[in-house]
């Protein structure tokens, strides 16, 4: 089904496809830049480039990049230094969102959060039998 949004590059509005999330002009604008990046990376002095480096010897903003790993349309198989930041603290990284540190960090977090919930839920059974229980009486 086609879908209307606009561009959240320009704001022009364009029909969202899976392969596109801008429209048409700043998809072409993309693909120069993409062209750009893998013609820069795949040079054999530049492999073991970071992105930064990348961003700086394109002229590409380093989000595209990030972008164009996020999507896969650059594999980072082949280029050992090539990630993008943590979302939380912006360690390079090279799968998922998080880098390790802060997935450990979240995981205990969440386990904090979820004996908290557990032991709400035990309170509130316990005051529900003594709330029947005095009911009763
Ligand atoms: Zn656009
Ligand atoms: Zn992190």
């Amino acid at each position: 089904m086609a879908e209307l949004m606009n561009c959240p590059n320009c704001g022009g509005l364009f029909v969202k496809t899976n392969i596109r999330d801008v429209c048409e002009n700043c998809y072409k604008e993309e693909s120069k830049a993409f062209e750009m990046v893998y013609k820069f990376i795949r040079r054999r002095e530049n492999r073991t480039a970071t992105i930064f480096e990348t961003s700086e010897g394109t002229g590409v903003d380093e989000e595209l990049i990030i972008k164009f790993i996020r999507t896969g349309r650059l594999q980072l198989a082949q280029f050992p230094n090539l990630g993008y930041p943590c979302q939380k603290c912006r360690t390079i990284i090279r799968e998922g969102n998080l880098c390790i540190d802060c997935t450990k960090e979240l995981r205990t977090e969440l386990s904090t959060f979820e004996k908290e919930q557990e032991r709400m839920k035990e309170l509130k059974e316990r005051n529900k039998s003594t709330y029947f229980a005095e009911k009763k009486f």
